[in-house]
């Protein structure tokens, strides 16, 4: 098949892939079995920083990365960019199985990892507009005040100092932007703006020069240990990572593993510098706020407001599919985020319209497997917080892979287990009555300005606190 059709197709994922210069021509395709010594299925975030620190610390292994479509292709080239602190999973499970210093040094780990990769960036001359700003809470109501305060009591009870989190007055915000409606905000120094796709593309480049192969519009079809079958040929490899996060749930025997939720964000036009001014945005700053379907959003470099939020509905007969990347309701509430919130931005045109799969476990918390027997290793479950931690596992994996003896490989989510997802309809059932009953909490609490009781029926299907 020509180039063009794929170029159109890619682009169109998100504003990131459709801005990117170069061709998106896909890498040559696995046409014959080979052998490596580790094949990692899974060109985003996850699959990338595995095979770049496994050839940074064992520059001699042989790497193989195949992707079904082109790196970036799923949200790691898709997502809103913000590069930022915080676990992705509970705190209180990880305690449970790992005790609270690991949980402390599993948020230190987060907070960290914003600076590695600001390193890498910086190393590899990737340009993705990364810039460390940090990121802005902000509430626009009681109860997303109170839930605040309830973040920053379980922020300090993981060790954050006056420094990681600073609550804000609504004089204190403006300083950083303005937010309009903000009764209170969290101010945190560790988030970094990114252009994500501009980053895993740079990243994939970077593995190449270290020796990495990757094989785009390769489907691995089936894992097993010593092997990763291609409809080209079989790869042969003593150790075999997946690193495919929502997707594996079209794998055999996967489907109930996570729960492929969507997020779906928007962009505008290039703002001039007066709109700029008025809102008084630092540049870099990500901002997100506390309501239930929250948003979360960054002022992009050159010069958009890009803005994300969840509640697309799950699709029960195509859990995954580009019909789920858009959805009039979810535009219009981002739309009506962005007018209420930004009001200098108000009659900017929308230029872009976009969305990725997340992958929700059963309990919404991470995991990072290897088991040194088979030789097959995974991670993922980032429950769409996967910036940070796909670099987490990344580098988890890599230690394990080798063998080497550090402090990652004794984090909580190392050996954590999610009970699978209950069979459908339950799992369809369970994925709409979340978003019904955040959005009308959402709606409760705008109204009344009162907490919405409501959210304590999610409470078997939510993370405990
Ligand atoms: C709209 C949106 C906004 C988001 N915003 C943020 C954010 O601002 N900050 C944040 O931290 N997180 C965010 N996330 C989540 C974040 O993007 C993900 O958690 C992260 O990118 C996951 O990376 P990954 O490499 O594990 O998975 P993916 O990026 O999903 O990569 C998996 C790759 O595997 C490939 N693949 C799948 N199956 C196969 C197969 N059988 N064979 C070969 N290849 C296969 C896919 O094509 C894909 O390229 C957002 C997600 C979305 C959708």
């Amino acid at each position: 098949m020509p180039a063009e059709p794929f170029e159109a197709r890619y682009r169109a994922r998100s504003l990131w892939l459709d801005g990117l210069p170069g061709s998106l021509t896909p890498r040559r395709s696995l046409e014959a079995s080979a052998d490596c010594d580790v094949a990692i299925v899974g060109a985003g975030f996850t699959g990338l920083w595995s095979a770049y620190y496994l050839k940074q610390h064992q520059p001699d292994l042989r790497v193989t990365l195949v992707e079904s479509e082109v790196a970036g292709y799923g949200p790691s080239g898709r997502n809103g960019g913000w590069v930022s602190s915080g676990l992705s999973g509970s705190a209180k499970l990880y305690r449970r199985s790992h005790g609270q210093d690991a949980v402390v040094r599993a948020q230190r780990e987060t907070q960290t990892t914003v600076d590695e990769i600001g390193r890498v960036v910086e190393q590899e001359d990737i340009e993705c507009g990364y810039l460390k700003a940090g990121w802005l809470m902000a509430a626009t109501s009681p109860p997303q005040e109170q839930r605040l305060a309830d973040s920053e009591r379980s922020a300090r009870a993981l060790g954050a100092t006056a420094q990681d989190w600073q609550t804000l007055t609504p004089e204190q915000v403006d300083a950083y932007a303005r937010v309009e409606g903000r009764i209170a905000a969290a101010y945190s120094p560790h988030g970094a703006r990114i252009d994500p796709a501009r980053l895993v593309r740079g990243l994939a480049e970077a593995c190449e020069r270290l020796g990495v192969v990757i094989h785009e519009r390769t489907p691995a079809l089936e894992l097993a240990s010593g092997r990763v079958r291609c409809p080209g040929g079989e790869l042969r490899a003593t150790t075999v990572l997946r690193a495919t996060e929502s997707y594996t749930t079209q794998l055999p025997g996967q489907s109930l593993r996570y729960l492929p939720l969507y997020s779906l964000m928007i962009a505008t036009e290039p703002l001039p510098p007066e709109v700029w001014d008025e809102l008084g945005w630092r540049d870099g700053l990500l901002i997100g706020d506390r309501h239930h379907l929250f948003f979360y959003a960054q002022r992009t470099a050159d010069g958009r407001i890009a803005i994300g939020g969840r509640g697309a509905p799950y699709q029960l007969r195509h859990p995954i599919s580009v019909q789920n990347e858009r959805s009039d309701s979810v535009r219009a509430r981002l739309e009506r985020v962005l007018r209420r919130h930004f009001p200098a931005a108000a009659d900017a045109a929308i230029t872009h319209h976009w969305g990725g799969p997340l992958a929700v476990p059963r309990d919404w918390s991470m995991a990072v497997h290897f088991n040194p027997g088979t030789g097959l290793g995974y991670a993922g479950g980032y429950s769409g917080h996967g910036v940070v931690a796909a670099n987490i596992g990344g580098r988890t994996l890599a230690d394990l892979v080798l063998g080497r003896d550090s402090d990652l490989t004794t984090l909580p989510w190392v050996g954590h287990h999610s009970r699978r997802w209950e069979p459908e309809p339950l799992r369809f059932l369970a994925s709409r009555a979340i978003v019904r009953v955040l959005e009308s909490a959402d709606v409760h609490e705008d109204t009344h300005g009162t907490r919405a009781c409501r959210t304590a029926l999610l409470s078997p299907v939510m993370p405990p606190h």
